[in-house]
């Protein structure tokens, strides 16, 4: 009767999420099977799906500013100093476990040994990236040189710059790795326009925000307005007026997320061509899922049960729908808003916290992605008849750990910078393109656990921070404002 009713209201969101989940795939297999769509009309028939995802990336930017300068501002900069490090290290410590334990499993099941790697196919190639390119990379992208252009544009390594410049010269055209992106000279497009219709020219482009950049910013920008007293207030209030209306608008977009959702998987099952593969890479899947499954049921929550003394599960279960929506969208960056309103309003964590502390784990800290890479490493190398050593388990171990830091929060962004763990071994670049086929599949997964990660971060370092928190004068705490 009432309790019933009163968990349909609480959950109604959630239910209806797994819901559209369970329906979706139900008519992707029926449209599958008796639909006999053309590639155009599975094109438009996930168009809901693609409307959500651009509402959820609409919203990314508006949330991690007014979030982080916010956050930042409340708090004192000796305290977020503090708060800071603490999850830093909570980021790294479970990083590394993740990877160990991707590696062990690798080295223990061996998935690649018995298959010779020219048993796969390979699919397209892949540009070359070495780790001194990646490292810099990462920290280029900490300082943005335009603000503006970091809201819409990620950084190109320079180098990518002269093979672009190189082979515009050379062909007047040329196709980025970033999928449909075709890059070229005006006279090059002028005379592609007139043969076929087929692209889109849409100049140097490419997708994403570079949250990393952002985030400096607002770290710093943040903890000045904080610092200026009266004179900062009204930024402080206009970031915080603005943090709660992308609030509110989150809470509209969620009313759409299951419908978005159900066309979303539904467009996904009747896209996927190649089953047959899944069957070749069975154990590969097997190792990674395994991989994913022992870090997020025992070892991320045993971490959580130590240090908080609560029951790990229910902490879980409260994020259920960002779990949901990350295994849906797999991206951590899109799946933020939803993050937030998980830990906030079913976890009760401190706001002081999360705002703080969610957009910076959804950008760096990814215990998913870190396992996957070390895995897929050692099992290409397995697939190359390749007796790995020491001192190369450690190279991995060690550029696995730093490409998931630089991965972005974005669908496959993992798949990239795996090109570094396997140069830094001496392993061909190319042979990502082995593992390509089941890589969507994989990536929902992985930035689950990454969501996961994010999140048992944010209740542990709000405990370990109970005492600063406490501490803190009232006034500061008068500033956070729930929406909901
Ligand atoms: N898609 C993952 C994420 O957003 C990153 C990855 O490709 O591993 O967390």
């Amino acid at each position: 009767g009432c309790d019933c009713r009163r968990f349909l209201r609480n959950n109604w969101l959630l239910l209806s999420t797994i819901l559209a989940v369970v329906l979706g795939i139900g008519v992707g297999l029926l449209v599958r099977e008796y639909g006999k769509l053309s590639s155009l009309d599975k094109f438009y028939f996930s168009f809901p799906g693609e409307v959500l995802m651009r509402m959820l990336k609409l919203i990314i930017l508006p949330l991690i500013i007014s979030s982080m300068i916010t956050g930042v501002a409340a708090l004192d900069s000796s305290v977020s100093g503090k708060i800071g490090l603490r999850a830093v290290v909570y980021y790294f410590c479970t990083t590394v476990i993740a990877v160990i334990l991707g590696i062990v499993l690798v080295v223990t099941i061996k998935p690649g040994v018995s298959q010779k790697a020219d048993d796969i196919d390979r699919m397209g190639s892949t540009p070359e990236v070495t780790t001194v390119d990646a490292m810099l990379d990462l920290i280029r992208n900490m300082f943005p040189e335009n603000l503006v252009q970091a809201c819409f544009q990620q950084y190109k390594t320079k180098r990518e710059e002269v093979k672009l410049t190189n082979e515009l010269e050379k062909n007047g055209s040329m196709v980025t790795e970033e999928p449909f992106t075709v890059v070229m000279t005006t006279e090059a497009s002028k005379n592609l326009q007139n043969k076929t219709k087929e692209f889109k020219i849409v100049g140097m482009y490419s997708d994403g925000i570079n949250v990393l950049g952002l985030i400096v910013f607002c770290l710093v920008f943040g903890i000045v307005i904080g610092k200026m007293g009266e004179k900062g207030q009204i930024l402080v209030d206009f970031f915080n007026a603005l943090n709660e209306a992308t609030m509110r608008i989150v809470q509209i977009i969620m009313w759409y997320m299951p419908f978005g959702i159900l066309f979303l998987i539904a467009g996904k099952i009747i896209e996927v061509e190649d089953w047959e593969i899944f069957r070749k890479l069975g154990l590969y899947m097997a190792t990674v899922l395994s991989g994913l499954a022992i870090h997020s049921v025992v070892i991320l929550p045993l971490i959580y049960l130590i240090t908080v003394r609560k029951n790990p599960f229910r902490f879980a279960i409260g994020m259920a729908q960002a779990l949901l929506t990350a295994l849906m969208i797999s991206s951590s960056s899109a799946t933020l808003p939803v993050t937030f309103r998980c830990a906030e309003d079913k976890n009760h964590v401190d706001k002081r916290i999360t705002r703080f502390v969610l957009p910076v784990g959804a950008t760096i800290n990814m215990d998913g992605t870190a396992l996957y890479e070390a895995v897929a490493a050692v099992f290409i190398a397995q697939l190359n008849d390749l007796e790995l050593d020491v001192g190369q388990i450690v190279t991995i171990s060690v550029t696995a750990t730093a490409a998931s830091i630089g991965a972005a929060g974005v669908p496959q962004a993992g798949l990239v910078t795996m090109v570094i763990v396997l140069s830094a071994v001496g392993l061909p670049a190319e042979d990502v393109t082995l593992i390509i086929a089941v890589d969507w599949l994989l990536d929902r997964f992985r930035t689950m656990v990454n969501v996961l990660g994010d999140a048992f971060g944010a209740g542990i370092v709000e405990k370990l921070s109970k005492r600063e928190l406490e501490q803190m004068d009232v006034t500061s705490e008068v500033n956070i404002v729930n929406p909901f």
